[in-house]
């Protein structure tokens, strides 16, 4: 089953892009209905709002008194965070319940306005942002029966689109026509959300072109962070550290749009236990592949193995590689990328060595070239490090977590 959150502020559209998923055969949750649920007459949940804020909140037939509430929580921060505390672990595991009773090839998606922390996003396969101009916002709440005072206060109670937009794989502006939001959607459930959800189903990583290399892109990093956070959650305790590797986590650099993760486990049996959670959190284990190529200078077979996943979502190339600590692949990940950040002459050295490689085997239409004089300049790569962090005292930061 694929998770999909439908995130965005009030008046973005968030409903609007649910209906049209369901329109294409997605089951929606609504989060708002689950969070009238979670306090509903009798629940436990109603029961632990009035232990926190009085007999007060309820309405003369013991139901809640929404506007009590609101009044008391939209003006102070630390009451808002506790009704939190009482409402969103509810709402959660509601959609745990509903999630669970839909069929293995659903599309679930859960229109979730209180997706404000990666630890929540995490929890999802893909993460749908909906964003428009908050002017717009309020006119189309207006247009929708909502009072203005009331419109703009609850905006203003909300995470604001940039601070949302990290949170989410796909970002859809909504300042346009609603026929063209329905059209973008449309698109994005067939040429990402169906084929994700079936290459999910069938165990399968996305197919990708041979990736050309492309300006850096500043949005690597915090797509990275985000996916780590997902692969975090998968991998739960076996978590040692979460990385950013690889050429796109070198700022300025030109680079296969390839995102390279590294997380980092005990040892190799934690590698295989994580298998499964990864592969079920859309990081698909690639079995063809069990060891990085041994150095000459550390040619024992048995310090280079480790596992590979690739991501199952076609719109988003991830290679992840998930090695025990302190192996000597796991070190020259790490200091590789830190050495090409730090030394300016060696990413013109990396970035020179790309170019002449690729003319070198431009009439080579399946990269065999590339990834063989890549081999051979591998073999030889290890020393030069070796100084490197010998010469600078290198040891591994902290991770990329944030
Ligand atoms: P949310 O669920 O994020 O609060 P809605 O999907 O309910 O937002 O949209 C808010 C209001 O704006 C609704 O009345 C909806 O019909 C309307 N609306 C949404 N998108 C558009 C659009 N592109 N053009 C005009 N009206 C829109």
């Amino acid at each position: 089953m694929l998770r999909v959150a439908v995130t965005g502020g009030i008046g973005s559209g968030k409903s609007t892009v649910s209906a049209r998923l369901a329109r294409q055969g997605a089951v929606v949750v609504d989060s708002d209905r689950l969070a009238r649920e979670v306090v509903a007459v009798g629940s436990p949940g109603l029961a632990a709002v009035v232990q926190r804020f009085g007999p007060s909140m309820l309405t003369s037939d013991g139901a809640l008194d929404r506007a009590a509430l609101a009044a008391v929580v939209f003006s102070d921060p630390d009451a808002r965070r506790a009704l939190e505390g009482i409402t969103h672990p509810r709402v959660r595991a509601r959609f745990d319940e509903l999630a669970a009773a839909a069929p293995v090839d659903a599309v679930v998606v859960n229109d979730i306005p209180l997706l404000v922390a990666l630890p929540v996003a995490a929890g999802f396969h893909l993460v749908i942002g909906v964003g428009a101009d908050a002017e717009l916002r309020v006119r189309r709440l207006i247009a929708r029966g909502l009072a203005e005072a009331d419109a703009r206060a609850r905006i203003a109670a909300q995470i604001d689109d940039d601070t949302r937009r990290p949170l989410t794989d796909v970002w859809l502006d909504n300042d346009g026509a609603a026929d063209d939001l329905a059209d973008r959607v449309d698109r994005l459930w067939s040429e990402r959300v169906q084929p994700f959800e079936e290459l999910l189903l069938r165990g399968a990583a996305a197919p990708r072109d041979r990736p050309e290399p492309v300006a850096h892109d500043p949005r690597w990093t915090t797509d990275a962070v985000r996916l780590l956070a997902r692969v975090g959650r998968a991998a739960g305790d076996d978590t040692v550290r979460l990385d950013h590797i690889g050429a796109t986590a070198v700022p300025g650099l030109p680079a296969d749009d390839v995102l390279e993760l590294q997380l980092t486990v005990s040892d190799l049996a934690a590698a295989e236990r994580v298998g499964p959670a990864l592969t079920r959190a859309g990081f698909v284990a690639m079995p063809n592949r069990d060891t990085d190529t041994p150095h000459p200078a550390d040619a024992d077979p048995a310090r280079w193995r480790a596992r590979w996943h690739a991501n199952a979502d076609p719109g988003r190339a991830v290679d992840l590689h998930v090695r025990p600590a302190d192996g000597p692949g796991w070190r020259w990940a790490l200091a590789m990328r830190d050495r090409l950040i730090a030394d300016d002459a060696e990413r013109e050295a990396h970035l020179a060595r790309q170019r002449r490689w690729a003319a070198e085997h431009a009439d080579d239409p399946d990269g065999a070239g590339v990834d063989a004089a890549r081999e051979a300049w591998w073999g030889a790569a290890a020393e030069p490090l070796a100084r490197w962090v010998e010469r600078t005292g290198w040891r591994p930061g902290p991770d990329s977590r944030v």
